[in-house]
């Protein structure tokens, strides 16, 4: 049977006799299936719907009618974020179908020089950052979903942190693996929260983080795109202090640099 999924356990015991455990997850995969094709369905139908609201908001002029202005606002805000949520849903869908990705050579150099100018972007001078080059490996991988992750990474750094905060991008590699952390030194994350926060919609305070604006999908896309590398994320934090977010990676992910000669 082709549609049959089977947990296998083997055991060895030290007299030389085995044991194997067999568990059928036939039902249990087909149900999840059955999840993620609703999610993504649902995240697709509303597409097109927010899209028209979206255009049709856009197109008001607050000024032709001063007393609403407020609430077109607020409308607008929504709007935006609804369209926001349903991406996420679809980047979180996609991830999910792909089993494999693009393997290429990921430039860190360049990485990191895109992700500290849209960490300046999105601070608007209201933080200090900075980029540290600790080793000279680049990655093997999809460009495009590492620079969505790391930039989910970049972004909470900035909107959790206060203004007058510093924000640190950091690569460091060795022929063992290597570490991309993105430190910041904003509110901080207590102790009991840290295993949740990859979790779908998870959020700490959901007050305090609505104005923030995000959607609670970014760190379960960031966990997503690492597991397609094989990679892990780290998460370190003290409260009052700061946070650290380390994507790690195996050895087997790192490329030798190229040669001078050959990136000129
Ligand atoms: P959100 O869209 O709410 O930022 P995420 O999945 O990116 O969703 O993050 C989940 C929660 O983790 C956030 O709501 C926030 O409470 C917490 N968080 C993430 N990054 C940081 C950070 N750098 N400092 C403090 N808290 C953070």
């Amino acid at each position: 049977d082709e549609n049959l999924r089977l947990n296998l356990r083997l055991i060895r015991y030290a007299d030389e006799q085995s044991l194997l455990i067999a568990r059928d997850v036939s039902q249990l995969m087909r149900l999840e299936q059955v999840r993620r094709d609703f999610v993504a369905n649902v995240s697709h139908e509303l597409r097109t719907p927010l899209t028209v609201v979206h255009g049709y908001l856009d197109m008001i002029e607050p000024e032709s009618m001063p007393e609403y202005e407020p609430i077109l606002h607020e409308l607008r805000n929504q709007s935006r974020r609804m369209t926001q949520i349903v991406e996420d849903l679809l980047t979180l869908s996609r991830l999910e179908a792909q089993s494999d990705l693009p393997q290429e050579r990921v430039s860190l150099r360049s990485l990191l020089e895109a992700l500290r100018r849209e960490a300046v972007a999105l601070s608007q001078g209201e933080h200090t950052v900075t980029t540290e080059l600790r080793g000279r490996h680049d990655l093997l991988g999809s460009t495009k979903e590492l620079h969505s992750a790391f930039s989910n990474l970049v972004s909470n750094a900035v909107r959790y942190t206060p203004a007058g905060g510093r924000i640190t991008l950091r690569w460091e590699s060795s022929e063992r693996g290597a570490r991309l952390s993105v430190i910041d030194t904003g509110p901080g994350i207590s102790p009991q929260h840290l295993p949740r926060l990859t979790e779908r919609f998870y959020r700490i305070s959901t007050s305090r983080s609505r104005d923030t604006g995000g959607t609670g999908l970014g760190l379960s896309i960031v966990k997503h795109v690492l597991q397609l590398h094989q990679a892990r994320l780290e998460i370190s934090s003290e409260l009052g202090v700061g946070s650290t977010f380390s994507c790690v990676f195996g050895g087997e992910r790192l490329l030798e640099p190229l040669a001078l000669a050959e990136t000129t």
